[in-house]
């Protein structure tokens, strides 16, 4: 339960999305334009989750390919595709669109993805999973696996298909 002050309480309603067959649809590429007003309105939402790290666009209804993930730095993600995946890691995951469950999953340990960022023009290659100064190897981990979540939602995949068997 997410206990927020009396003000939020009447003004805020949520926009996720718990409909499985809706989270189950592959999302189309995001537009240049679309990019703003989608990355606005998951930021918002995001700020209502204290225990949100990250949010996918079809999960406040939106059909594209655009999520964000916050573990120690803001990220915007935008049409990605893998350039790598590598190592194996094991984590308990939780998603905003299936509150109270926890299950524990398997994820890549290390990934470079291709991130539309800028959308026209070259992709942006980003690492996920390799060392950064200033960072626990936690925290490292945590968003490569956001990262992961995230992605799998504009292509209809949910936490649970990673779980360990
Ligand atoms: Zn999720």
């Amino acid at each position: 339960m997410t206990i927020l002050p009396t003000t939020m309480q009447q003004t805020y309603k949520s926009r996720i999305v718990y409909d499985t067959d809706v989270l189950r649809q592959k999302c189309e590429d995001a537009e240049p334009d679309d990019v703003d007003d989608i990355v606005q309105l998951l930021s918002e939402e995001l700020k209502h989750h204290f225990d949100g790290i990250g949010l996918s666009a079809p999960q406040i209804g939106i059909n594209k390919k655009i999520a964000i993930v916050n573990v120690f730095r803001p990220l915007v993600i935008v049409n990605p595709f893998y350039i790598k995946k590598a190592g194996k890691m094991f984590l308990e995951e939780g998603c905003l669109s299936f509150p109270n469950e926890f299950v524990q999953v398997q994820r890549y340990k290390n990934i470079i993805i291709d991130n539309r960022i800028a959308i026209q023009g070259l992709g942006h290659r980003q690492k996920f999973g390799f060392p950064i100064n200033g960072c626990c190897v936690e925290e490292i981990e945590l968003e490569c696996a956001a990262v992961q979540h995230e992605i799998d939602h504009l292509f209809g995949i949910l936490f649970y298909d990673r779980k360990v068997k």
